[in-house]
């Protein structure tokens, strides 16, 4: 059967498929996606595990990323996922396929500046993904602040059809966000990571406090250098378009933070309470 087959038959009778991409090597956060596609009305939930050449722009990335299919299926199976599609890149670019999304905005700074073209490869693979399927809803990590950004802006702006359901960031008990690449963190570097997170929090709300931000990002930074990370970025930005806010707005507010961690680079990110 073919996924637009599957996927008709999960969407018979007007129910509503929910739809939950991934790169596999799955988790609690993952996991996590499933249950929030139901809660936001899915009837049967389908998720993809495509390991995307198009965004990676380091092949060496690209052949480290973790892969664990059969582990991923268990956790799917038991999950009660519906419909697990894993295409091989030929199925997802066939030769002569020449067409991309670029989408400005909230891709520009950043996850932008650190992977040139990755959200190139995140907005062409989330738009096919969406057009295969014809879900109803589609279920990102807030953990990918800006990624889900960017997926929110391209349905809106190509009128697909489809409510993307942001859903919080599972973290760890000490605070340290689940990510398929914290198992490269060595005992030491797993015992420093979740520095990140709570120097964040402690930014949060020193800013919410009305204390002075382009201060408190630097001395922070300054911080995590001292603890062994080497920050690639800590901003404070309007939640939605990304644009960096020098200091705190009654609007949304969103606290960013990319830093690596020996050969690891964490990502995190917080709302900022007005
Ligand atoms: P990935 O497989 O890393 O591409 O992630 C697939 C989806 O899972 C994306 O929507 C991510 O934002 C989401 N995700 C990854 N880690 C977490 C987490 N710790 N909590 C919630 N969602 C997550």
């Amino acid at each position: 059967m073919s996924l637009r087959a599957a996927c008709a038959a999960l969407r018979a009778n007007g129910r509503r498929l929910g739809l939950v991409p991934t790169m596999g090597a799955l988790h609690q956060g993952h996991l996590a996606l499933l249950g929030a596609a139901r809660a936001a009305g899915a009837d049967a939930v389908a998720a993809s595990i495509f390991v995307n050449p198009l965004q990676f722009n380091a092949s060496d990335d690209l052949a480290r990323y973790p892969r664990d299919e059969d582990g991923d299926l268990t956790k799917l199976r038991d999950a009660g996922c519906d419909l697990v599609w894993l295409p091989p890149v030929e199925a997802m670019y066939p030769p002569g396929s020449a067409s991309v999304i670029e989408v400005a905005g909230p891709s520009q700074g950043f996850e932008g500046d650190a992977r040139p073209g990755h959200f190139r490869g995140v907005a062409t693979v989330c738009a096919k993904l969406f057009l295969q399927t014809s879900a109803d809803i589609a279920a990102f990590g807030e953990k990918d602040w800006q990624q889900l950004q960017v997926v929110r802006r391209m349905a809106r702006d190509l009128d697909i059809p489809i409510h993307i359901e942001a859903v919080p960031t599972m973290r760890e008990a000490d605070g340290l966000a689940m990510s398929s690449r914290n198992r490269f963190l060595s005992a030491a570097e797993r015992a420093t990571a979740p520095l990140l997170y709570q120097t964040m929090q402690d930014v949060a709300r020193a800013i919410s406090a009305g204390l002075p931000v382009t201060q408190l990002l630097a001395d922070d930074k300054s911080r995590l250098i001292a603890a062994g990370f080497a920050p690639d970025y800590l901003a404070l930005v309007a939640a939605e378009t990304l644009e960096p806010l020098a200091q705190k707005t009654t609007a949304p507010m969103r606290l960013l933070a990319a830093a690596r961690l020996g050969s690891v680079r964490l990502l995190d990110n917080m709302a900022v309470p007005a």
